[in-house]
């Protein structure tokens, strides 16, 4: 930070502007609002926290977070009735608010489903809030509604969806889910007893959407998977039959294209077959996996997917955006329309025609931020051959993990690597621990990556056994970020394995 900025921000609050009797200043802003040059400083210094993190992250840890009772004794407080410096402000939220959350961002953050917003898509939401874009309507927003089309074109041929198909952007995953519900509800009549089916594997956004949508908790149906946790055909077939027989109308059925647990992928070809004979609308849940599809090995693997009546897709995942972005498409827009579009007298100066769609009618928003910008952007900036490489590299790294794991003497690998998901547990082939052992041992071994190694991995249970887990989709994780987390997972495992070792002993 250079002195001359500093000394032009203002430091102290603003003076009182309208002061009683006294004829406003034409030339000072009025309240919430400011000098251009302040907005311009504050802006750069912004940018200058933001670029100083980015730097910092390989040497940080991938995770930090605070207590309660910390944060309460910080920030719980009335809000001020007279401002202060907004470089303070600023400051404050930099130091001591925003660095208590998962650098999700962080090459070694291998938990949950993380990600990594290229430096355009973060400017592109810096940029739509700017401009102060509404995306509702073609009437408020036309630029932005015409490159929601673009990227949504892009998505389209990309899936392998005909034209007609069409969607919109979402706040994410769960939010598709949510619309691509209503839409199979809406296509299927709207029948009494309407249910819907999901293995064990979907994601907990699956049934939270059948319950907002109002599918009754008797009517959601989880079907087993298989042994590479794939939705098992038989039993699907088996419980479709037996609902009709007890009155029940299937209307759905959502499968994964990489579930979060494992990466696994439905057969997603004899799901759209079965679908298609029994009249069910097929929803594929492709919020983590979908994305992969830009790559040859991706199209491989979701082959069939484009069979789908609906997809849901999340850029802010494997496509590098800033949340909140994710998208779902639909095999034929109108079902979209049919099940959402209503015209209330106060909007209709807002309907121009079939060329000029208000995304409105296609979901749950009325007001939306801009989301197509960032990734545009980031397209435009980058290219596909770079987004591509990126999509590839997660998978190469994640089969490289799986191929250490497998050669490890003290690790036992737990999925066959699809995608970017690789589980697997300190297991030691020349030891004969039980499971409860095992348990243990694995458990104190994510505890100690916690509190003692920069990377952040997460856990899952499968088929009740405990398993590490790290998802790879970092366009910025290198191999030995990977290697590198596997070996501290070996080492933790050997401590947390002699220590099991004397106390059973
Ligand atoms: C992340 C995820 C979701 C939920 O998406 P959000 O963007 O968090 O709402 C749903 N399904 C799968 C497979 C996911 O990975």
């Amino acid at each position: 930070m250079s002195d001359k900025r500093e000394k032009k921000i203002r430091t102290s609050p603003p003076p009182n502007r309208e002061q009683q009797g006294a004829k406003p200043d034409v030339e000072a802003p009025g309240d919430l609002q400011m000098p251009p040059e302040e907005m311009l400083d504050l802006a750069h210094r912004v940018a200058e926290h933001l670029v100083e993190r980015i730097g910092k992250l390989p040497q940080d840890n991938a995770w930090e977070g605070e207590f309660r009772q910390v944060l309460d004794d910080q920030f719980l407080e009335e809000p001020p009735e007279d401002g202060r410096s907004a470089t303070e402000v600023i400051d404050k939220a930099a130091h001591d608010i925003l660095p208590y959350s998962m650098r999700l961002d962080h090459p070694r953050c291998f938990g949950f489903v993380p990600s990594s917003p290229t430096w355009p898509g973060v400017l592109a939401d810096f940029m739509a809030a700017g401009y102060h874009v509404n995306q509702c309507t073609w009437l408020v927003a036309s630029g932005p509604s015409h490159l929601e089309l673009v990227v949504i074109d892009w998505f389209r041929r990309w899936i392998g969806y005909p034209e007609g198909a069409g969607g919109l952007l979402t706040s994410g995953g769960s939010a598709a889910s949510l619309d691509a519900f209503v839409a199979a509800r809406e296509a299927m009549g709207h029948p009494e007893r309407a249910t819907v089916y999901m293995s064990d594997q979907s994601h907990s956004a699956l049934p939270r959407a059948s319950i907002i949508v109002g599918i009754r908790r008797d009517c959601i149906r989880t079907i087993a998977s298989d042994e590479h946790f794939r939705m098992d055909m038989d039993a699907l077939a088996r419980q479709v039959a037996e609902d009709r027989a007890a009155g029940f109308t299937p209307i759905a059925v959502a499968a994964n294209a990489g579930t979060t647990s494992t990466g696994a992928i439905d057969r997603l070809e004899e799901m759209a077959e079965f679908c298609e004979a029994e009249g069910l609308w097929l929803h594929v849940d492709a919020a983590y996996g979908g994305f992969a599809i830009v790559t040859e090995q991706g199209k491989r693997l979701l082959r069939g997917i484009e069979r789908a009546d609906s997809i849901g897709l999340d850029a802010h995942k494997w496509f590098f955006q800033p949340y909140e972005v994710g998208c779902l498409l639909a095999k034929d827009e109108n079902t979209l329309k049919r099940a959402f579009a209503i015209h209330p007298d106060v909007l209709q100066d807002t309907i121009w025609g079939k060329d000029h769609p208000n995304f409105a009618d296609y979901g749950l928003q009325l007001s939306r931020s801009f989301r197509a910008l960032k990734i545009w952007m980031s397209v435009q900036t980058f290219g596909m051959a770079a987004f591509r490489r990126a999509v590839s590299k997660g998978m190469e790294l994640s089969a490289q993990a799986e191929e250490y794991v497998r050669a490890s003497p003290i690790l036992e690998a737990m999925n066959i690597v699809s995608l970017g998901i690789v589980c697997f547990r300190v297991n030691p082939a020349d030891e004969d621990l039980d499971e409860e052992a095992l348990d243990k041992v694995n458990r104190t071994v994510l505890a100690r990556m916690f509190w003692d190694d920069r990377a952040f991995m997460s856990s899952t249970m499968l088929r009740g056994q405990f398993v590490l887990r790290m998802c790879i989709v970092n366009y910025a994780t290198t191999w030995d970020d990977v290697r590198e987390t596997l070996e501290a997972v070996e080492r933790f495992g050997k401590d947390a394995l002699s220590k099991a070792g004397q106390s059973s002993t």
